[in-house]
């Protein structure tokens, strides 16, 4: 799995072949290249001063493993704690849940809904999709659409501006019915008061059992202070990275994926309803670093 690292963090490591016994000029030299990878990807600077301190010593306090060179004892340091950071990844549980949706407008919230669906429906069990994005004009015609599809039902209704009611209609007859169910709901081009309290009336109504936050790639810097919000709102327990076909290496979504304490259930691949991955963190580790 080691293999798998990024460029840089390779060139970096090469500077430790063949020593037998671990410098600090040659780990903070190691350190150094790490984190100006790290930043270039968008992984927020405290979490990379963070990560640099806890790598600097565990690389010289710890002894290395029995028969681990000095350059295997460091790479699997910053392997281990780059994995810690991205938290375990979520557990998808393939068994009846309801799934609440959070994200801004433009995160791919509803594309990613419909394959959340196709998954779940892959997988064997009945799905229903709930339209609870009363804001966005066109927002119930583009997820029945993608939701008919693939054969799913998908409750809402157009002409309602109340997406209480709908969550309150729709979710008691959905449940009798299907074993998974996805809502999805409004989001907005900035965190807005307004979204955020409508998204904690709609988990109090729900009592969903997870709660997931949809994360752009490309965010950047931005994506830690969604991932605050709506994790105080509403305690995130997921994260959904789309638009991984791009050429974002995904550090900002990381930064979320801290902030909520969570990990990433799933990783967006495309704009088509199969474009859905589970999280690989040697994949995210190569990206981010390469
Ligand atoms: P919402 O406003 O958050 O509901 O976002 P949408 O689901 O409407 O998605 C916004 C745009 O992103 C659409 O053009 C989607 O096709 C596109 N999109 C969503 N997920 C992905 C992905 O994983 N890869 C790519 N390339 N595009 C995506």
């Amino acid at each position: 799995m080691l293999d798998n690292l990024g460029t840089s963090l390779k060139d970096a490591v090469k500077k430790l072949a063949g020593k037998t016994v671990i410098d600090r000029a040659a780990v903070d030299e190691l350190v150094r290249d790490l984190q100006r990878a790290l930043l270039q990807s968008d992984v927020n600077v405290k979490l990379v001063m963070h990560l640099s301190q806890a790598i600097k010593q565990r690389a010289l306090d710890e002894e290395p493993l029995k028969g681990m060179g000095v350059r295997e004892h460091v790479l699997r340091i910053v392997y281990q704690e780059l994995v810690r950071l991205m938290g375990t990844p979520g557990e998808v549980a393939l068994g009846p849940q309801t799934i609440l949706m959070a994200g801004l407008q433009g995160s791919g919230k509803t594309t990613t809904t419909a394959k959340l669906a196709r998954y779940f429906q892959r997988k064997g069990l009945r799905v229903g999709v709930i339209c609870a994005d009363t804001f966005r004009p066109g927002a119930y015609e583009q997820l029945k659409t993608l939701c008919d599809r693939i054969a799913v039902p998908c409750f809402g209704d157009p002409k309602e501006a109340d997406a209480l009611k709908i969550v309150r209609e729709g979710l008691p007859k959905y449940r009798k019915l299907y074993e998974v169910i996805i809502i999805d709901t409004q989001g907005r081009h900035a965190l807005e008061e307004n979204l955020i309290e409508e998204i904690v009336n709609i988990n109090e109504i729900a009592h969903p059992d997870h709660r997931w936050l949809v994360i752009d790639a490309a965010l950047g810097q931005q994506a830690s202070e969604q991932a605050r919000r709506f994790h105080e709102a509403i305690g995130i327990d997921g994260v959904l990275v789309t638009k991984m076909d791009g050429t974002a290496k995904g550090g900002g979504a990381l930064s979320a994926v801290a902030e909520t304490q969570s990990g990433i259930v799933f990783i967006g691949s495309g704009e088509t309803i199969e474009d859905l991955e589970r999280f690989d963190p040697d994949g995210f580790i190569s990206r981010l670093l390469g």
